[in-house]
């Protein structure tokens, strides 16, 4: 069976097949026959005593991998034992008589709302802890198994319809041989993180789902977008010689991650790293990249079940500060929304999730998260070179209420003798078309920006980043792309303040030659695309990079701008 599908993380993998299916409880009958309560007590006793057990084995296991998070175990242990939630679900299966599942998603529910409807953020965070732990007993009721990408027993083929962005963070790198995803687009971050991971990733596949078991043997080629299930053995063959070459290639460029990023006419360039936490793999490029051009301080926010303190945010960005030294960290506040959800903060569901309250038009609503992180990065400046980057910047108003809950943390800080560093630079990223248009004006209230040419794309098309039954109108080479980014560069210049390009495009050789062309010096992308970028670098002139630009802006089609990109990359690159 051959599927195809969109290569968004490049390379081949061949394996056996993992189905992740994450539990969705579905009640029964609410109510019970009176003979029927002992059997639901005894069900309902037991799932309690199956779902410690998880929970100390989870402990035990992260207490070795990240202390930190084992609390976390503990505290659910807390409310799974406690007496009064017990007493009252048992109240339920014996006095109504109620089944015992039901019985646990009323009790558990009215917590969990009792938790979201309070003012305070720290307690509104114990709602996912509650919803946590009703899913655990909800899932040892209904039988079904634990599954978890976090702790893979073997290397795997990862399937499934669809993966959140905390899904992907969380995975086992070591064994997770490809992903293969019904849903997903190019540049959803379940994508970004494949690629930063350099995992091959082949998503939206309609149907695969049906046809997969655990166990099957598949070819995962996310070089020319094709999933093969139970290849024969010449084909098998096939693929285990492209997948042998391809990893030649790969080691090829990776020679060129440690070069300097200077072009052939010695025109220096900065190349700098996009990361999404501090963990030793990610910190791994500070070791041969010229800094951190955008640090998406929200995944911090995603993987654990209760939000990041500003004490562990601090330590978090001190460490990225410290391992960067003098070179230049630029911390992007929370941007949450579209695909990135945050269990612990119970957003409303949206039906519009990329236009709704997203980012910071979010941090204006959740002050409180937004100044802990404030100031949080705020104490961390004084460790190292930190700038602050504000997300999804629509109009100058949104620029002047971010900065002004910038100076009441600094004002806080001051008064509180904490020491930060004054001058820390203050930029945007350049993601909302209305604010691209407006880049002169933009450029006067900011000391730098970057485009994120992902949600750029996104909104400049009207084509959701994510649904793959439109993927063919996300182009992100449209020459509006490209003579808005012009546009937004020239601003940029006149004002004297410094425009680099962070999206996906930030990392492909053949965008970032025709970019450099229309004078942008700083790029940043996933440690991944690092040594392909310096590579086609060591190759470029700087004349040659104004050629290319020029001709792009001349031309009128995607298909024609892309041509000439691959077409500039593959002599670049040969
Ligand atoms: C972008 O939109 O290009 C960007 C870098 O931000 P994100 O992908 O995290 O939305
Ligand atoms: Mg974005």
């Amino acid at each position: 069976m051959v599927f195809q599908g969109l290569p968004v993380s490049r390379g081949i993998a061949l394996g056996r097949v993992f189905v992740y299916a994450p539990f969705k409880a579905r009640m029964g009958e609410r109510s019970i026959g009176g003979e029927d309560r002992a059997a639901h007590n005894i069900r309902f006793n037991e799932a309690v005593k199956q779902a410690v057990a998880e929970l100390r084995e989870l402990q035990k296991k992260m207490a070795a991998a990240d202390p930190g998070k084992a609390g976390i175990f503990e505290a659910h242990e807390d409310i799974l034992t406690d007496v009064a939630i017990i007493e009252e679900i048992l109240t339920l299966i014996n006095e109504e008589p109620c089944a015992g599942d039901y019985a646990v998603e009323t009790v558990y529910s009215k917590y969990e709302k009792l938790f979201a409807d309070m003012d305070d953020d720290i307690m509104q965070e114990r709602c996912a802890d509650f919803r946590d732990v009703k899913n655990r007993i909800l899932r040892i009721w209904a039988g079904a198994e634990q599954q978890s990408l976090a702790d893979l027993e073997e290397p795997a083929l990862i399937f499934a319809h669809d993966l959140l962005p905390s899904d992907t963070a969380a995975l086992d790198r070591k064994n997770a041989l490809a992903i293969v995803t019904e849903t997903g687009g190019s540049t959803s971050h379940s994508a970004i993180i494949a690629r930063s991971y350099e995992i091959p990733a082949l998503l939206g596949i309609t149907g695969v789902m049906a046809q997969v078991t655990n166990g099957m043997f598949g070819v995962v080629d996310a070089l020319e977008g094709k999933l093969i299930l139970n290849p024969g053995e010449g084909e098998r063959k096939k693929y285990e010689q492209k997948r042998a070459e391809y990893g030649r290639i790969l080691e090829e460029t990776r020679r060129f991650r440690s070069v300097e990023p200077v072009m052939a006419d010695d025109t220096a360039i900065g190349v700098y790293c996009n990361i999404g936490s501090v963990n030793d793999e990610e910190l791994e490029a500070a070791a041969w990249t010229g800094g951190v051009g955008l640090f998406r301080s929200e995944f911090l926010f995603m993987q654990g079940k209760t939000l990041p303190s500003e004490n562990e945010q601090f330590r978090v960005y001190t460490k990225a500060l410290e391992a960067y030294g003098s070179r230049q960290v630029i911390l992007r506040t929370l941007d949450i929304g579209g695909d990135k959800t945050v269990e612990s903060m119970d957003l409303p569901k949206e039906e519009n999730p990329f236009l709704g309250c997203r980012a910071l038009r979010l941090c204006f609503q959740r002050t409180g998260i937004f100044k802990t992180q404030l100031r949080a990065a705020l104490r961390s400046s004084v460790h190292g070179n930190l700038a602050l980057m504000f997300p999804m910047v629509g109009s100058l108003e949104d620029i002047r209420r971010a900065k002004h809950y910038l100076e009441e943390c600094r004002q806080e800080l001051e008064s509180e003798n904490i020491p930060f560093n004054k001058n820390m630079p203050v930029g945007i990223m350049i993601e909302i078309p209305a604010i691209a248009v407006m880049a002169e004006a933009a450029a006067k209230e900011v000391d730098f920006a970057s485009v994120g040419t992902n949600d750029l794309c996104q909104y400049l098309m009207a084509v959701d980043r994510l649904n793959p039954h439109v993927a063919s109108y996300y182009q992100s080479c449209h020459p509006a792309m490209f003579r808005l980014i012009n546009q937004t560069a020239a601003a940029f210049e006149r004002e004297g303040k410094s425009l680099s390009i962070c999206g996906e495009m930030g990392g492909d050789p053949g965008a970032v030659a025709a970019f450099i062309g229309m004078g942008i010096k700083k790029f940043s992308m996933t440690a991944a695309n690092v040594p392909g970028v310096k590579r086609m670098l060591t190759r470029l002139t700087l004349a040659d990079a104004r050629k290319l630009a020029a001709r792009v802006l001349r031309l009128t089609t995607a298909l024609q701008i892309e041509d000439v990109l691959k077409t500039a990359a593959e002599k670049l690159l040969a």
